[in-house]
């Protein structure tokens, strides 16, 4: 069987052209089902001619158009045309467009408002800089060959760049002006590392963080630290976002670094910040798992083990309601028990699980002391259904930093390279990119301390 596409053009003025574009050849024997419908080729053909000849409909119509200048406001001539080739999603389109001359002062009109130098239109740019930050440019740039009949931009090294552009217009971009006002928001700043390919330096500090308001809206933002973009710029747009205004009430957490707090003063976020729940559950839940780990061979062991399960689990009861600035009752307690798990010999024999829990009790110490006058009643907010710490999830981190710049995937990054294309994953968890392809991730549900532990 056979088909002739033709578009038909429908004109205001009641006019109409039409053009053939393609004819599609199809077998009308269904017996093999790999014969139903379109194949893939025929798909990229067809929307690729289709890009064509309207981009030439839409040429010649623009070419009609007889621009006022700008100086004089008298009407334009056309001066020349000139080609253009342009990278669609649809395909690479070929174009002719007029530049205009005015016919009074003889200055020169563009005629559009296109970029210097434009090479691709923005939304190819938008969906390929969004498939570079979901998997590899390599690999992105192989799914998108395949998928469209895009013959600009299969390259990865080209790939990368486009995408590092979009990176910096989305970085460089106002707010939007659409917030509703917050009444309340929290807003969380965290820090971790990414493994750096420049010379002199092994990691690339990378500053990451949320707000999230009372009624859920919710941004996140990452850069990466030593780059020309400013963590602190990013954290008042990502306010401005989701509607802060003089009335609105700001909680900020951290992890308890100075830092993090220094870069919150110079956000404009005055009150000081809380210790982040979650850091603190963490840790505890580190000192749990090691418990966990401890031999059991007896009555005894078991029942010391169990001992300290518990007090670690008083000691997180104590954190949570605002009770323990330190961690030196659960110590004490704990090393009470512990001579059930040291072998008969001596000390230096003494199970390394032990070891590890001590250490691990230690450090839970130490963060207490040192962040004492951050720690909030956790249990006290919580009730009155405000957040205990930071609502980034683990997921979100992950997607942002790690899943391509872990270490086990030996994933190397320029300082630039990591910091745009960050831009771009943040791009794509807030949803600025188009419908439907938007957020990635739901906002996290209030957490209280068991779910924390758990995230
Ligand atoms: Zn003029």
């Amino acid at each position: 069987m056979g088909w002739v596409l033709r578009l038909v053009e429908t004109g205001v003025d009641g006019s109409s052209r039409n053009v053939d574009v393609m004819v599609i050849e199809c077998p009308g024997d269904l017996s093999d089902i790999a014969d139903l419908g379109l194949t893939l080729s025929q798909g990229k053909q067809l929307v690729a001619l289709v890009q064509q000849a309207i981009v030439t409909a839409q040429s010649r119509d623009h070419a009609a158009r007889r621009p006022e200048c700008r100086t004089c406001t008298t009407p334009c001539q056309v001066k020349d045309y000139r080609p253009h080739q342009i990278a669609t999603l649809f395909g690479q389109v070929v174009l002719r467009l007029p530049r205009f001359r005015c016919a009074g002062c003889g200055g020169a009109e563009a005629g559009h408002g296109w970029p210097a130098h434009c090479r691709s239109t923005p939304e190819l740019d938008q969906v390929r800089a969004q498939f570079s930050a979901l998997m590899p440019y390599r690999v992105a740039a192989g799914v998108l060959e395949l998928l469209l009949p895009i013959d600009a931009g299969s390259d990865p090294e080209t790939l990368r760049a486009c995408t590092l552009k979009v990176g910096e217009d989305l970085r460089d971009a106002a707010p939007a002006e659409t917030a509703t006002a917050a009444a309340a928001i929290t807003l969380s700043l965290d820090s971790t590392f990414i493994r750096s390919c420049e010379d002199g330096q092994r990691h690339l500090e990378v500053r990451l963080g949320n707000v999230e308001t009372s009624d859920g809206a919710q941004q996140v933002f990452a850069a990466v630290a030593k780059t020309d973009t400013a963590i602190e710029a990013l954290i008042r747009r990502s306010l401005a976002d989701v509607g802060k205004t003089v009335d609105t009430e700001l909680t900020a957490f951290t992890d308890g670094c100075s830092g993090l707090r220094t870069i919150l003063i110079n956000a404009g976020v005055t009150e000081p910040p809380g210790l982040d729940w979650f850091h603190i559950a963490m840790r505890l839940r580190h000192a749990e798992t090691t418990a966990d780990s401890l031999p059991v061979d007896t009555p005894e062991r078991g029942h010391a083990q169990a001992a300290i399960v518990a007090e670690v689990d008083r000691l997180r009861w104590r954190i949570w309601n605002g009770k323990a600035k330190d961690a030196k009752v659960t110590l004490e307690r704990i090393r009470a028990v512990m001579p059930v798990f040291q072998g008969e010999q001596s000390d230096r024999k003494r199970d390394p699980s032990l070891r590890r829990l001590w250490t691990a009790l230690r450090e839970i110490d130490r963060y207490l002391t040192s962040q004492s006058s951050w720690l909030v009643n956790y249990a006290e907010r919580h009730r009155a259904g405000l957040r205990v710490g930071t609502s980034i999830t683990e997921g979100t981190a992950n997607f942002l930093v790690n899943r391509r710049m872990n270490k086990s995937q030996q994933m190397r990054w320029s300082r630039r390279g990591a910091d745009l294309l960050l831009q771009v994953r943040c791009a794509v968890v807030n949803g600025k990119f188009g419908a439907g392809f938007g957020r990635l991730f739901k906002a996290q549900e209030n957490l209280g301390p068991e779910a924390a532990i758990a995230a």
